[in-house]
């Protein structure tokens, strides 16, 4: 009897016969396939969110380490970054679809402090590649970017100008957001791979550069913003301070005389930082922000915390004069609105509002306003564009072997953006020195991710996020004690199980089970772990709409 000639059997049967070679009806295919989630894809490090999110939800020590050996694949500093990223990760997680994002931030923290406490190691240097790099500026850009370097196995010298490493993250960033003891220890276990340190040691001219290119393979240039803006306008009485260089001073514990009364002016994460660490000094804050209270550039919970903290908050409103005369400094402010078509165009132009104006009264003035590249002695030798090291796009400056990243690079200023611009420098030096397998890391936008309205809410039961505690408000204002608390015994392994793994396939079989033609066999043997039958797969498209994260595309045939 020939293939076409046999019966279609009377009852239900799991075997496969050519009468049923559906397949020819199909106009559409689905390819299991991994898909980036949106989390990941608007993390500037490149953190692999949905991979070691999974590797907690294991619930043993194990798993906890093995989702930390994931994460500082990009991150050496878990714990610093679980303290004060500003996590568009969560802004685009789409368990929002459901109830509210996963709390990926708080896990960070929770794996990095865990790491800390056990004395977990990084992943040792790689194999000896002969070559040597010099890495200008000791911050989470060139901490990361050293690091990176390390694990290709070049030798890395950080040229720091301070008296010690960790950029801002030491010297600027409080204690009570992030503690000392974090940043020392987590930047330590990153030199213990082998990279040497010149502290001391500024690399701020056009000759020293020349130096450092005749005696190294490659130089990257990670000196950050260092130059404070200032208002001139204000005049230049002793009395008006500049929020990073106060900053610095009780980070070193060379809290500057202050009188009862502050002003300080500006509306971002620095500014914020000046005005809560004086409230923690005991001072009144009167905190005044060119930008309305929607607009402030600070992270939101910055804001709400510095509010609740005590912080009068002058939103909208400008000093237009200072009168130093009298020992309470006079400061004559008004309202203002932002010229909303300089806005679109990346500038602040403040429209004073008629009849609007008020006076404070400071014993001292905190000017916050921003910071530019201190770039006066390498602009003879690299260019400068826009106040910043000119780069191709991606981390080459204009001279060849040297590479730029971090605040000195980019106006995106922020810790998670200057750890991801080490490691693509790390990585664009290897490709340099000719270090063999340096593929490009792909580039993907949110277009390329799974949209909310891919995932198949059905599986995932209603979840409500774990929250970290925070500090209680009395004891904050009476010490610099850490803001965040982590999570307590059993809340990450609740808050990691809520993680949706949106483009990663967890092998749940849903599509085994659904096909109405059994087309989807499973195949150990191959990554995707599922191979579609072609022969009775008729391209209903039942197993992408009942994939619950996305992972089943459907493929348009033409035949
Ligand atoms: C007060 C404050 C709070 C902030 N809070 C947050 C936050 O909560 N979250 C967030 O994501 N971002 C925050 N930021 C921004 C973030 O800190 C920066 O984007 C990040 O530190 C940039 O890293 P970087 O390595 O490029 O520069 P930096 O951290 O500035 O490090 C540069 C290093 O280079 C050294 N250096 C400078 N010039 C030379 C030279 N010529 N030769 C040798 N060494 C040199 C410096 O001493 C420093 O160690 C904050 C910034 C400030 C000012
Ligand atoms: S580094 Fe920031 S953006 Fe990236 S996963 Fe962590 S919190 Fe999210
Ligand atoms: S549910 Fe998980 S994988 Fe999906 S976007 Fe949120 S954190 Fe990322």
């Amino acid at each position: 009897m020939s293939a076409q000639e046999t019966p279609v059997p009377t009852i239900w049967t799991t075997g496969w016969t050519t009468v049923f070679d559906t397949g020819t009806w199909r106009s559409q295919l689905p390819v299991h396939t991994w898909r980036p989630a949106p989390c990941f894809v608007s993390c500037p490090l490149g953190n692999e969110i949905p991979l070691w999110i999974r590797s907690i939800t294991g619930g043993s020590e194990e798993d906890y380490k093995a989702a930390w050996e994931k994460v500082v694949e990009n991150d050496p500093f878990p714990a610093v970054i679980g303290r004060v990223c500003h996590h568009p990760c969560e802004t685009e997680c789409n368990r929002q679809a459901l109830e509210q994002s996963v709390a990926i931030n708080s896990l960070e923290q929770y794996l990095g402090d865990l790491a800390l406490e056990k004395g977990w190691t990084l992943p040792p240097a790689g194999a000896a590649q002969g070559k040597k790099v010099a890495v200008v500026g000791g911050g989470p850009a060139g901490l990361s970017c050293a690091y990176q370097l390390r694990r290709f196995g070049y030798d890395v010298t950080i040229y720091e100008a301070r008296d010690a490493v960790g950029g801002l993250l030491k010297f600027g960033i409080p204690e009570y957001r992030l503690p000392q003891a974090v940043t020392d220890a987590e930047v330590k276990r990153v030199l213990d791979m082998g990279i040497e340190v010149k502290t001391g040691e500024a690399i701020d001219t056009g000759e020293k550069l020349e130096a450092l290119r005749s005696s190294y393979d490659a130089v990257f240039l990670a000196v950050g913003a260092q130059k404070a803006k200032r208002l001139p306008y204000l005049g230049d009485d002793a009395r008006i301070l500049i929020g990073l260089d106060f900053l610095e001073a009780v980070r070193r514990g060379q809290t500057p005389t202050l009188g009862d009364k502050v002003a300080v002016i500006g509306g971002g994460s620095a500014a914020m930082d000046v005005a809560r660490t004086l409230r923690r000094l005991g001072k009144a804050v009167q905190l005044i922000a060119l930008e309305g209270r929607n607009e402030l550039p600070a992270q939101e919970e910055e804001v709400v915390e510095a509010l609740e903290e005590g912080v009068s908050l002058f939103d909208g409103a400008m000093v237009a004069s200072l009168d130093t005369s009298k020992p309470l400094m006079e400061l004559s402010c008004k309202k203002v609105v932002l010229d909303k078509e300089a806005l679109a165009k990346g500038e602040i132009k403040p429209i004073p509002l008629e009849g609007s104006d008020f006076k404070l009264e400071a014993h001292q003035v905190i000017v916050t306003i921003g910071q530019d590249p201190a770039l006066d002695g390498l602009e003879k030798a690299v260019a400068v564009e826009s106040g910043m090291i000119k780069t191709n796009g991606g981390p080459a400056a204009s001279l060849p072997g040297v590479f730029a990243g971090g605040d000195v690079a980019t106006m995106d200023r922020y810790v998670s953006r200057a750890i991801g611009q080490g490691k693509e420098a790390a990585r664009a030096i290897a490709a340099y020195l000719g270090h063999p397998e340096i593929a490009p890391l792909p580039a993907y936008t949110l277009d390329d991710a799974v949209a909310r309205n891919e995932i198949n809410p059905f599986y995932f039961p209603i979840a409500p996020r774990e929250e970290r505690e925070h500090t209680a408000v009395a004891e904050r204002l009476g010490s610099f004690a850490d803001v965040k608390i982590g999570y307590r015994e059993g809340q990450a392994l609740a808050e990691a199980d809520r993680c949706m793994s949106c483009g990663t396939c967890v092998e749940c079989d849903n599509c085994y089970v659904f096909c109405p033609d059994m087309a989807v066999k499973k195949a150990p043997e191959k990554e995707e772990y599922y191979a579609v039958l072609e022969q009775y797969c008729k391209g209903c498209g039942l197993c992408a709409a009942e994939c619950p994260r996305g992972c089943i595309i459907m493929k348009q045939e033409s035949k």
